[in-house]
């Protein structure tokens, strides 16, 4: 049985193309988040999804938004956790033999760290952003890999142009982007023998809560907004709607790419 969805309907209605595929959703921690926005609309499309929260706090925001798109498996998952994240994998392999996407939309820095200078990053500040930001996704995969490997499974990732060009206060979290997106590529290397594609959407900014940990962030959505040659911000559904794609076999030729949907920001020289 499908469910409504919350939220306003996705401005590319997505068709059915996701019909009797499966996937696997880490990063939801309210319906602002860039993971909530592309696992709505793989629903949409017909997927079936699992769920991860990272704590108990967030588990009485990710539970409702789950079961609106008819998941009945909802996991704690904190990825810099080993034992938790095993413990998650045997619940999926339980679940299911197979699956056909990995979504990682997870991101952590210290506040404090997100703002001032990069050079003053303590080592324990840099080290926490690199492991839950970047490593997850190379640990996320090795789970995921047998599973996806039977059906020529996908793997995207979420990044930010902070990964290329400096911008104030991204700091660490710029460095663990770089980190990230070469990741994107090694893996894409590793995995594709198997036939697994690995990506990453480099999006612009979106008010969500991980953004709002970046000391001026409304500053980022009004440059953006009137530098971007779009010369708007770019909404949940438009990175939803490039995931889809990505993930589908409309992208089989695509891997180890970063695909930005920023509006066409990052092409702006001056
Ligand atoms: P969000 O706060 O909704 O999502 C971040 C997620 O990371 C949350 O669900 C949080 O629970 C999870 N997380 C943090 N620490 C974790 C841990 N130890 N274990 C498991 N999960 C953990 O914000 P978002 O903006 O949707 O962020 C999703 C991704 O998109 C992040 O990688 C972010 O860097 C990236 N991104 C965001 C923007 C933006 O402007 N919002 C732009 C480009 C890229």
């Amino acid at each position: 049985m499908t469910m409504e969805a919350e939220g306003p309907s996705l401005a590319v209605a997505p068709g059915r193309q996701y019909e009797g595929k499966r996937a696997l959703v880490f990063g939801v921690a309210n319906e602002r988040s860039i993971a909530w926005g592309i696992a709505r609309a793989l629903s949409e499309a017909g997927a079936s999804c699992v769920f991860t929260f990272a704590g108990e706090a967030f588990e009485k925001r990710v539970r409702p938004l789950a079961e609106s798109v008819g998941a009945d498996l909802v996991l704690p998952c904190d990825v810099s956790n080993d034992a938790q994240v095993g413990a998650a994998f045997d619940a999926i392999r339980s679940h299911w033999d197979a699956v056909d996407v990995l979504i990682h939309s997870v991101a952590f820095a210290n506040r404090e760290d997100l703002e001032g200078r990069f050079l003053d990053t303590p080592r324990d500040g840099f080290a926490r952003a690199l492991d839950v930001s970047a490593y997850s996704l190379v640990l996320l995969a090795r789970h995921a890999a047998p599973l996806l490997a039977p059906r020529a499974g996908s793997v995207l990732t979420l990044t930010y142009y902070g990964a290329e060009k400096v911008v104030p206060n991204y700091n660490v979290m710029g460095v663990a982007k770089a980190a990230l997106e070469a990741s994107v590529r090694y893996l894409a290397a590793d995995l594709g023998p198997d036939g697994i594609r690995v990506n990453a959407i480099s999006a612009g900014p979106i008010k969500t809560l991980a953004a709002s940990g970046v000391r001026g962030f409304r500053g980022m959505l009004a440059v953006a907004e009137e530098r971007a040659p779009l010369r708007r911000n770019v909404t949940q559904a438009d990175v939803a709607n490039t995931a889809l794609f990505l993930c589908s076999p409309l992208a089989a030729g695509i891997t180890g790419e970063v695909v930005h949907v920023d509006g066409g920001y990052n092409i702006i020289g001056m």
